[in-house]
């Protein structure tokens, strides 16, 4: 199973968190989620309530209300029409309330190891800037079929995570750390950055191609 840094021990907790994960962070959704799941540790349970009682366990992270609505209406179709258990189709993961092309890529690699990879806000960029898509490839699902065409599958499950990873820690959007990169030598963005004589990281600000997008 490939790794993540969110906190889960079913496939329906894992989808749980990565839902949660949405336009906020790991580190908040981890000191969310026991509490969550000691409460709700299955689709079944949480079917059972309305989206007021799962709010009051998720107040803290972005978007709570539409959230904790997509969670009760997404637990509801997995309890009914899947008997609790998260499909492994993509379709029927994209059929779920809440549920995007991201968060369903998210699943299929990491509890089902499928070789999917999803393109985050992280691995868009250090895509960009590693130049392992073009400037065509300007959306994520573009990125999504430009990477996927070019790492061998069974690579694929973890490259998501080695990109997301670059991005959140290395390669990061307003400053990148190019002075401890390992793939300084190779990354034709601090090639570009030499020429033009400013090695300097704080320079990365002023690059248009290293906006966050
Ligand atoms: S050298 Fe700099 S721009 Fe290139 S991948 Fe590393 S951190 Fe990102």
């Amino acid at each position: 199973m490939v790794e993540t840094e969110l906190e889960f021990g079913s496939e329906f907790q894992l989808l749980v968190a990565v839902m949660l994960s949405a336009q906020c962070t790991d580190k908040r959704i981890n000191q969310v989620t026991p509490e969550l799941f000691r409460r709700f540790p299955d689709a079944k349970s949480m079917a059972q309530v309305e989206a007021d009682e799962v709010l009051e366990y998720i107040k803290s992270v972005s978007y709570p209300n539409s959230k904790a609505d997509h969670l009760v209406k997404m637990a509801r179709i997995v309890a009914e029409q899947y008997d609790g258990e998260i499909p492994h189709d993509m379709d029927q993961l994209l059929a779920l309330p809440g549920v995007g092309r991201k968060t369903a890529n998210v699943v299929q690699s990491v509890a089902f190891d499928k070789p999917t990879l999803a393109v985050d806000t992280h691995v868009f960029r250090v895509s960009h800037r590693l130049g392992l898509v073009s400037a065509k490839d300007n959306t994520p699902y573009k990125v999504e079929m430009a990477l996927t065409k070019n790492i061998p599958e069974e690579d694929i499950p973890r490259a998501h995570h080695w990109l997301l990873l670059h991005g959140r820690y290395v390669c990061t959007a307003r400053k990148p750390h190019c002075e401890r990169c390992d793939l300084s030598g190779v990354c034709p963005t601090t090639s570009a950055d030499r020429q033009r004589g400013s090695a300097s990281s704080a320079d990365h600000k002023e690059h248009p191609s290293w906006a966050d997008r």
